[in-house]
């Protein structure tokens, strides 16, 4: 597997999420780490990506790649 740090300067903490940018659409795409890297995102970490909002003008699409809460929401039984 392939770690890598949050892309924040003096961050460095291992990435969870990383953020895509559509400039077409003009649309901020925060999703799960991506497998490998993209020139048009950004590895964050789950602090830096929890505060990441989108630029003036953009969308911010924000995935649940987050199981902070403990909500048991996977099986339906
Ligand atoms: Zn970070």
């Amino acid at each position: 597997m392939s770690n890598r740090p949050c892309s924040r300067i003096a961050c460095g903490k291992p990435s969870v999420a990383t953020l895509t940018f559509d400039y077409a659409d003009s649309m901020a795409v925060l999703g799960p780490l991506a497998i490998e890297h993209d020139p048009h995102s950004f590895d964050l970490c789950d602090r830096h990506s929890a505060r990441t909002t989108a630029p003036q003008g953009w969308q911010l699409v924000r995935h649940r790649v987050f199981t902070d809460q403990a909500g048991a929401a996977g099986s339906a039984t």
